[in-house]
């Protein structure tokens, strides 16, 4: 039989030396939402100089932690992200302002292709 542990958080029995998947995320969640202002700026322009990171991720943390721990995603990112015509996760356009928004909606009427007219 195999040895068991306990988290050393809850107590929680596991296979594994470790924190639990549900202390190691409150651990995460906890973390992200004590950035400060300066870490929040460093992690946007980071992530909107590196946009099509969400390409290949679309659970990028730092993108969705910006979005819903600090609801700090920019008409600037916005805008970026258009331009790139990138257009998943749709979360990216949460409150985009006027001029992005018709952005998108022109490249509806554009696109060709099923694939990104479904993601639009
Ligand atoms: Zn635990």
């Amino acid at each position: 039989m195999s040895r068991m542990y306990h988290c050393p958080e809850c107590g929680r029995e596991l296979r594994y030396q470790s924190l639990c998947w549900s202390c190691k995320a409150e651990r995460e969640r906890r973390e992200m939402l004590a950035w400060t202002p300066e870490q929040i700026q460093k992690k946007l322009e980071a992530l909107t100089a590196d946009l099509s990171r969400l390409e290949e991720d679309s659970w990028d943390k730092d993108f969705w932690a910006l979005l819903c721990y600090h609801n700090a995603i920019t008409p600037e990112l916005q805008r970026a992200a258009l331009a790139l015509e990138l257009y998943y996760p749709g979360e990216i356009y949460y409150q985009a302002p006027a001029d992005v928004r018709d952005g998108l909606g022109q490249a509806l009427l554009e696109t060709e292709d099923p694939g990104e007219a479904g993601k639009l």
